[in-house]
């Protein structure tokens, strides 16, 4: 197959042929969007229910991204770490004026790259408190995603990441979520110095911590002297409706990390380190060439900003309140959820269980009807839209997905 020259007016060929085939994309070939609506190269319109996998938190085209990236690109594109450019330091106090927990930030590129600084970091923090390297293990939980990198998929404890890849690096233990029991065995095994975990876990299923247990985690953590990292990398950014997902539970983590929507877009991560952890590296400890680029930085300046206003942050409960209503009436009707749960803009439906493993199915059919919405796996609808997303783009996201339920419904009826 990859000897036959391809037509170059073929896109999608092009993919086919030239791309490693990790990903499976619907046949849908994306070039513009404005707000929470997408067009494809064919001028067909989509609405939009997965936000590029909860990253278009501002939707497409935000007048003020645009302009402060416009701006940007007119006068610097990149300084690195050797020099100092404006649009990073600016970024990095307005996120520490946003997060009561954090003193300093570190600035990167992507999610795996901020859950890796933070993975370094605790183990750099044991270090320094004399901890032996046996000593050093980072507790996560079944059912998570931390990234890609060799250490962020060690910490994704679920096995269809990992396979292929061994030898992975040593220091993880792996915990079922909400199961504070199980927390407190791994803890009685020793040499624990870190607990990290998604407040809402997102590729796992939209599945959100139960209530108490990051409190539970943070009391634990204190008992042992070990850190509470969160993964706020798909849940933070006003995605549950407050600025960072823990807030809800009144809890205070030692590292954060961000990425997806911290860009609104445009590429860029961060690790937000509180007072336990923020002098532990030192000059040479760590680095990376792009990171805190100043495109990405003045870019993410906006979106913070824009993210963490009132307008904003209301809308995500809103918008949240209708379309969990709009489900409701939707199962009511096909009778194909077991359950709606998240939180703020951040849902999953949960398939019943003669539907388990048909989710790729129903985004297929509902791509056709003019909807992107996203799967966390097999088994659940996972809806991310734009924090921004009006009510009359909800309504019409749900029209088409009644026309999307109905055409599964009919076709598993025939089946
Ligand atoms: C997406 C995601 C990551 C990885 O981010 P990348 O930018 O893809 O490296 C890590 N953790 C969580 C919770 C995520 O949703």
């Amino acid at each position: 197959m990859s000897s036959h020259p391809v037509d170059p007016s073929d896109l999608l060929g092009l993919g086919k042929r030239y791309w490693l085939p990790v990903y499976r994309p619907r046949d849908v070939v994306l070039d513009h969007g404005k707000g929470a609506r997408v067009w494809d190269t064919e001028g067909r319109d989509y609405m939009d229910f997965g936000a590029g996998i909860a990253v278009n938190a501002l939707g497409h085209q935000d007048p003020d991204l645009v302009a402060a990236l416009v701006a940007q690109a007119n006068k610097l594109w990149h300084a690195s770490n050797v020099f100092y450019s404006e649009p990073p330091l600016r970024l990095a106090q307005e996120l520490v004026d946003h997060a009561p927990f954090a003193e300093r930030v570190f600035l990167c590129n992507s999610g795996a790259e901020a859950n890796e600084a933070a993975i370094k970091l605790v183990r750099k923090w044991a270090a320094s408190q004399g901890r032996t390297p046996e000593e050093r293990v980072i507790v996560t939980f079944k059912g998570s995603f931390h990234g890609r990198t060799l250490a962020t998929v060690t910490a994704t404890a679920q096995p269809k990441y990992q396979e292929g890849y061994e030898p992975l690096p040593a220091g993880f233990r792996y915990v079922p979520f909400n199961d504070p029991v199980a927390l407190e065995e791994a803890f009685a095994q020793g040499g624990v110095a870190a607990v990290m975990l998604e407040p809402l876990q997102g590729e796992g299923g939209v599945m959100p911590a139960a209530p108490g247990f990051l409190k539970k985690v943070r009391e634990l953590c204190d008992e042992h002297d070990a850190l509470m990292v969160l993964d706020e990398i798909q849940c933070g950014m006003g995605r549950t409706g407050m600025l960072f997902a823990h807030s809800h539970d009144h809890v205070t983590p030692d590292i954060v990390t961000l990425a997806k929507a911290l860009g609104g877009g445009f590429p860029i991560g961060a690790m937000l380190a509180g007072p336990k952890v923020a002098e532990v590296m030192q000059f040479g400890s760590h680095g990376t060439t792009f990171g805190g680029n100043p495109m990405a930085a003045a870019v993410a300046r906006v979106a913070l900003a824009k993210i963490a206003s009132p307008a904003v942050l209301l809308n995500v409960e809103r918008q949240s309140n209708d379309i969990r209503k709009g489900l409701d009436k939707l199962n009511h009707e096909f009778q194909l959820f077991s359950e709606v749960r998240g939180r703020g803009l951040m849902l999953g439906a949960v398939l019943e269980s003669s539907y388990k493993g048909r989710a790729g199915e129903i985004l297929d059919i509902a791509a056709a009807h003019g909807l992107l919405i996203l799967q966390a796996g097999p088994d659940v609808l996972r809806i991310v839209p734009p924090l921004t997303i009006t009510d009359e783009e909800v309504a019409e996201g749900l029209e088409r997905l009644h026309a999307t339920l109905a055409e599964f419904a009919q076709e598993a009826k025939v089946a």
